[in-house]
């Protein structure tokens, strides 16, 4: 294993694995930390998804150190923890204190940190942190409900989180090289110094990063840097290079919609000019017990070489409608409910691949399936990728969060597998 990486929620690990897999690595996703038993083929890249950016610092480190026992036991000695490009994080954490965690739990001298990633308008300048034109502390993460960022000053905003002393590499380094950066981070260990925020002004500089960076026991940083790793590696990927496969022969497809943004309302409304779908009402869900179940079985019965299409999708007025009968938590449940019970009878009749678009519907999804491990294959959109389920029988999963995706989606993740 070339790489193993901790990240500290679903979609940002999904974003880092298909950055990995870009940049040539073979790319293992599992959510949470599996049981000691549950067997995980060889890969290049296994990446862990926590949830653990808003809880607690100490459960953070907890489930980060279970994170890098597991990883270790698996032969990982070059770790990456991945956190957001907006370095979402509380004045007592968690990025601070699950990496000096990690620091301790590897013996890491000084560890580079950087969320820039700058072709997603990312930037760190001086140690601070851009948005497009602006600091970060002048955008809407000013008032962000879980993680507020009122300060674009990374040096200091890290420092507030960890014991260790922090330093700065700065651009001149980057565009020096990387015997320029390794040098830097040997004099701020000199000074005594644990951890580096790493400036990144444009992509080459995360490339010069990761050549920097390839060799130590921890980095820190959003996906950006990610790729810089991996570019730095990827002339030794090769293992695990067969955990992606497409299926030999074309399976039944499902396509499950139970997001409602406006992205998804426009993809459903054309995948439903190709094939009828079936509706689920909230309201006739909560009022019918046995409804549920006989939607799954009408989708069993519908389900051939033309890919059964079950959705909830619905314009704000009629989600409005459904949450003030039932109220928001009662809505979403009876909706998850029913895709749940749904997949699970779709997969037992032989459905082999799934589209499930909405973020919580897959969580829901994933869970009734009993899917931990997930290779990851092609994107299908920018950030949406296939994946094949590592289990006892083969399963195909795109899990696609609202907004991503053109009008075409459902269609083209069926071109593309
Ligand atoms: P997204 O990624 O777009 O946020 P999610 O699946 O995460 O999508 O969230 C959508 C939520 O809305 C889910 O909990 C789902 O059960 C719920 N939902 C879906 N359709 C309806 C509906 N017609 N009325 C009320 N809630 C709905």
């Amino acid at each position: 294993m070339l790489l193993s990486c901790i990240a500290d929620d679903l979609t940002g690990a999904t974003d880092l694995c298909v950055n990995l897999a870009r940049e040539g690595l073979s790319v293992i996703q599992v959510n949470g930390v599996p049981s000691a038993a549950i067997d995980i083929p060889a890969a290049d890249a296994l990446v862990v998804a926590l949830k653990s950016r808003t809880i607690s610092a100490e459960d953070a480190v907890a489930q980060a150190l279970a994170a890098h026992a597991w990883l270790a036991a698996r032969g990982g000695t070059r770790f990456y923890f991945k956190y957001c490009s907006t370095f979402d994080s509380t004045a007592q954490g968690n990025i601070g204190p699950v990496t000096e965690a990690l620091q301790q739990a590897l013996h890491a001298r000084v560890v580079p940190a950087t969320p820039a990633y700058p072709r997603n308008q990312r930037t760190v300048y001086r140690g601070h942190l851009f948005v497009g034109d602006l600091l970060l502390s002048d955008t809407g993460m000013r008032t962000h409900p879980l993680t507020p960022m009122t300060d674009a000053n990374l040096v200091r905003l890290l420092a507030a989180q960890t014991r260790g002393a922090v330093g700065l590499v700065a651009a001149e380094a980057l565009d020096a090289g990387p015997d320029a950066v390794r040098a830097r981070l040997a004099a701020l260990a000199a000074e005594g110094k644990r951890h580096a925020i790493v400036d990144a002004i444009r992509d080459e500089h995360l490339t010069t990063a990761g050549l920097a960076f390839s060799d130590l026991p921890l980095t820190t940083g959003g996906a950006g840097l990610g790729v810089g790793i991996a570019r730095a590696l990827r002339g030794q990927a090769g293992a695990g290079s067969g955990v992606w496969a497409r299926p030999a022969v074309p399976p039944r497809m499902a396509w499950l919609s139970g997001s409602c943004s406006d992205a998804t309302r426009r993809q459903v409304a054309a995948a439903n000019a190709n094939c009828t779908g079936l509706r689920l009402d909230p309201m006739a869900l909560a009022a019918d017990p046995g409804l549920a179940s006989r939607i799954a079985a009408d989708a069993v019965a519908r389900s051939g070489d033309v890919p059964v299409l079950v959705y909830a999708t619905a314009a704000p007025a009629e989600v409005a409608a459904a949450q003030a009968a039932l109220g928001a938590a009662r809505a979403a449940t009876v909706v998850e409910d029913a895709f749940r019970g749904i997949a699970g009878a779709l997969a037992a009749a032989g459905v082999g691949a799934f589209v499930v678009a909405g973020g919580e519907t897959a969580g829901a999804v994933v869970e009734a399936l009993g899917v931990r491990a997930l290779a990851i294959g092609p994107e299908i959109a920018p950030g949406v990728p296939w994946t094949r389920a590592l289990g006892e029988r083969p399963l195909w999963l795109a899990l696609k969060s609202g907004n991503f995706g053109g009008d075409d989606f459902f269609a083209r993740a069926s071109a593309t597998l």
